[in-house]
């Protein structure tokens, strides 16, 4: 670490009636904006000190004169306040404090959101110039440290949406914080129930308004088909099914920061990418566990919207195109009284050429496809009561390892964040010009945003590798096997995708490492 840690910080915080009622300046959100703040810089905090209820138009508060008793014992050398109005309102006092009292005991001083920080600037403690480069910097958005109290907040995993998400409502005791709403949360389960199940969106929607079960719409009120007969409860519709199964709010984290606002001047906003998402884990009780949660995921483009149809079919939706990759759609022919399978992408742009008919007769296809699973699965549960604990041993070595290379990374992308900060800071003081500054930032910020990237990447690599649970596959193979006629449940859990190509081949992708 630098110099940061060799700090001892006191963070200052005021309200007062007299700075009108500001979110962002209240106790919590102060409080919430400096501790990110020396969590970020590696700061050493030793005390907090809080006036709450104390005007800044003098200095006659019982804390700030514990801190002034503090900086006189050497308990602390630094302060950081949200802003400098925190510290004082009053300009000569305030004169007097920064620009004589602080570099004389030899205190840094940072009023963050005003970007005065002394340490810099202790030779020259004219500090009008310097926050005008400050505001010139925000300007140009090159101060990540600067965050909003509510991006603090979000940080910490307090919930700061006024609308509470199905299943949950809020604390009693605490706005910031969810605990489960037991009625609703009986038909989130139920949701991810039917949706392990192998169901469809379109089909669990059905399900739940034929149980005249209520919306969160009928919920909140917001129903407005006075026409609608099942305006008690309400209609399910797929979306809603799908918001709720792709939710990680449910599983006990807490996703903000969805949306960001494009620039500091203007109120529009637009969508954050998923990358992006502010999220924090386990910040409230789960309804659903995480095990579950990330099954469910791997479902879901399996379990996509298939259009009415009457019949059911036991591949459907697993089918791929092996020549061009789209979805395989099976389709019941009257004339025939046979199920056909069609290449999507053929079908839809026939008159371009593009692919090719892909045409099986379904129930066929079926039952090769079947008898080929049968004849893997009795290999893997041949197979692998000798090689279990070799298979063992491998993942966890494997996970270990892609641990530390994250751990690694991690590391580097600090150091770099480290640099960066030393390099703007080298630009303030004039070691450096604007021109070599931003050259040497954009290699940097490069550098972080690839090693992020490689972090993502790893972490999603860890994801799979876990998601293989040898015990749950020998449970699923065994059941197969002891069925005539497997149900879907069985399949999806055992296959990822089917392939089948023109010249009649097909590919079985299985959800388990196929032992050969
Ligand atoms: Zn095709």
């Amino acid at each position: 670490m630098t110099g940061n840690s060799s700090f001892k910080v006191g963070i200052y915080i005021r309200l007062s009636r007299d700075d009108g009622n500001i979110e962002s300046d209240s106790i919590i959100g102060q409080r919430s904006l400096l501790n990110q703040y020396i969590k970020e810089n590696n700061y050493n905090l030793v005390n907090e000190y809080v006036d709450d209820g104390f005007t800044g138009t003098n200095f006659e508060r019982p804390s700030f004169r514990r801190m002034i008793k503090d900086i006189e014992f050497g308990k602390i050398n630094m302060i950081i306040t949200k802003d400098m109005s925190r510290l004082g309102r009053d300009y000569i006092g305030m004169g007097e404090l920064i620009e004589k009292y602080f570099p004389n005991k030899n205190v840094r001083y940072i009023a963050i959101n005003d970007g005065i920080d002394t340490f810099i600037d202790n030779t020259n403690n004219d500090i009008a110039p310097f926050k005008a480069i400050m505001n010139d910097m925000y300007a140009k958005d090159i101060s990540k440290k600067v965050k909003t109290s509510l991006h603090s907040r979000m940080k910490e995993g307090l919930y700061v949406s006024g609308r509470c998400p199905f299943g949950y409502m809020k604390d009693p005791t605490n706005k910031n914080h969810l605990v489960i709403n037991e009625k609703q949360a009986e038909t989130v389960r139920l949701i991810f129930d039917l949706a392990l199940k192998g169901n469809t969106y379109h089909y669990i929607a059905q399900e739940l308004t034929k149980r005249k079960i209520k919306t969160p719409a009928s919920y909140y009120n917001y129903v407005w088909n006075t026409n609608c007969l099942s305006q008690e409860y309400g209609v399910w519709v797929d979306t809603t099914i799908k918001s709720i199964l792709t939710n990680q709010i449910y599983v006990g984290d807490t996703v903000q920061g969805k949306t960001k606002k494009i620039n500091y001047k203007l109120k529009k906003t637009v969508k954050n990418k998923p990358n992006d998402f502010i999220i924090v884990e386990n910040t409230h009780e789960a309804i659903i566990d995480r095990d579950t949660f990330n099954y469910v995921q791997t479902l879901l483009p399996k379990n996509v919207k298939r259009p009415e149809k009457k019949r059911f079919y036991l591949l459907d939706g697993l089918l791929y195109c092996g020549d061009c990759k789209h979805r395989i759609t099976i389709r019941y022919q009257t004339k025939t009284d046979r199920s056909y399978t069609t290449c999507d992408y053929y079908r839809t742009y026939s008159k371009y050429h593009v692919c090719t008919t892909h045409t099986n007769n379904y129930e066929a296809l079926e039952k090769v496809i079947l008898d080929n699973i049968r004849e893997v699965c009795k290999n893997y549960l041949d197979k692998n009561i000798i090689k279990d604990s070799i298979g063992n041993i491998k993942l966890e070595d494997n996970t270990l390892k892609i641990k530390k290379q994250i751990e690694s990374l991690e590391i580097a992308n600090n150091k770099l964040t480290e640099t960066l900060d030393k390099n703007y800071m080298n630009m303030l003081k004039g070691i450096i010009d604007e021109d070599q500054y931003i050259r040497v930032s954009e290699s940097l910020k490069q550098e972080i945003e690839s090693n992020k990237s490689s972090i993502d990447n790893l972490k999603n690599e860890n994801k799979e590798s876990n998601k293989i649970d040898n015990k749950m596959i020998e449970k699923y193979i065994n059941e197969f096997l002891s069925l005539e006629n497997p149900n879907r449940e069985l399949i999806i859990n055992l296959l990822e995708k089917i392939y089948i190509y023109q010249d009649k081949r097909v590919d079985i992708i299985f959800t388990f490492k196929n032992v050969t």
